[in-house]
């Protein structure tokens, strides 16, 4: 029975994760929970599973976890994250922002098997995470891209190039001048993943798809990724091999069936799944770098190196936080990206306390400079 523990059990891929773990209880044990807030959720499912040790990153909320779970052992603050993990063979990293960074550096330095649903860890701190790899644990991917190209990969020793789909998110047919005025509501109503409202904003200005493109850089250690537009999300990506041959990866679009490869890795276990309905006619459409830019600004950002990944990522996740919190329009958050790649060489030393600096640096300047409009 292979023993799970869950950093960030109550967002979309936490709670996707448990029900992978509901439809296999002989396959897998829960050992560690945990999560930002919500307390009684985490009770819930910490009840569910019969899981005896809990974390919780607001400290307000240990008292109520402590008398709730009487048998379990609790945690709180940063502790939550890392201590949770300690029992585990596999640890689903699914927190959202910078923290899954400290989570995923903490794993690995224990040599454990890393399931990354966490996109900042490698997109900010891709050089400091695998180098920790030397310790004898694994990332395994678990967005629905990156774990297709690895599942192209089996077997295979060398390919040419990556090519990633991208769906285009909900404005990839909009006209450019009806762009800035998408509003909040719009740019969460993703067509074909249910998604947390960060990812969603991302996907809809296509920085999501930067930001996968950073991830295969460290994940296979490749520059040679290519993307292109596929509306129906039912090929999550494929490689290119030296002879011309092209592996794809498709199944209907559902994140628990990477979420389960991740934990099953190297099998295909059976698992309750809607059928793709064959014949399918599958659309590909060429990428519009014009309209958005944000591929072609990750791209920029792994050829320039050193710290360029870490201030597009901080300068994006204080946009989007922006433009929820209505400062800013739609077509401000690449905008405002842009700018602050151009503004400053970002060439400072590549170490875990770096990136964190840099990181914290950047978004507080853009986003204290917006936020009183
Ligand atoms: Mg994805």
């Amino acid at each position: 029975m292979k023993k799970i523990a869950i950093l960030g059990c109550t967002g979309s891929i936490g709670k996707q994760t448990l029900d992978v773990v509901r439809s296999d209880p002989d396959g897998f044990c829960i050992v560690g929970l945990s999560c930002g807030s919500d307390s009684a959720a985490l009770i819930a499912y910490a009840r569910e599973f019969g899981c005896k040790t809990v974390g919780i990153y607001d400290k307000s909320k240990f008292s109520e976890l402590r008398s709730a779970l009487p048998d379990a052992e609790v945690f709180c603050g940063d502790d939550a994250l890392t201590c949770v993990a300690a029992d585990a063979d596999t640890v689903v990293v699914a927190v959202v922002g910078m923290i899954g960074l400290t989570a995923v550096m903490s794993a690995l330095r224990s040599g454990k098997t890393v399931a990354l649903a966490n996109k900042e860890s490698l997109v900010a701190g891709g050089a400091v995470v695998t180098e920790q790899l030397k310790h004898g644990g694994a990332i395994l991917p678990v967005d629905s891209e990156h774990s297709a190209v690895w599942q192209c990969l089996q077997g295979e020793r060398s390919f040419r190039r990556i090519i990633l789909t991208a769906s285009g998110g909900p404005f990839y047919f909009m006209p450019e001048k009806e762009l800035a005025a998408v509003t909040p509501e719009r740019a969460v109503a993703h067509p074909n993943w249910k998604m947390g409202r960060k990812i969603s904003v991302d996907s809809a200005t296509m920085m999501n798809k930067g930001l996968e493109i950073i991830e295969a850089k460290w994940l296979f250690d490749t520059d040679k990724i290519d993307y292109v537009i596929h509306p129906q999300s039912i090929v999550h990506s494929m490689v290119e091999f030296e002879d011309g041959s092209v592996k794809a990866q498709a199944c209907t679009p559902d994140m628990r069936m990477p979420i389960q490869y991740a934990l099953t890795y190297p099998d295909h276990v059976e698992r309750k799944f809607e059928p793709m309905r064959l014949p399918l006619e599958l659309k590909f459409l060429p990428p519009d770098d014009i309209k958005f830019p944000a591929p072609r600004l990750a791209k920029q950002a792994i050829a320039q190196g050193g710290l360029t990944a870490t201030v597009l990522n901080a300068a994006n996740e204080a946009a989007v936080r922006l433009f929820l919190e209505r400062k800013i329009g739609f077509t401000d958050i690449i905008d405002i990206v842009e700018r602050e790649l151009e503004s400053e060489p970002y060439c400072g030393e590549v170490t875990e306390r770096g990136i964190f600096e840099t990181h914290n640096r950047v978004y507080d300047k853009i986003y204290l400079k917006y936020r009183g409009r």
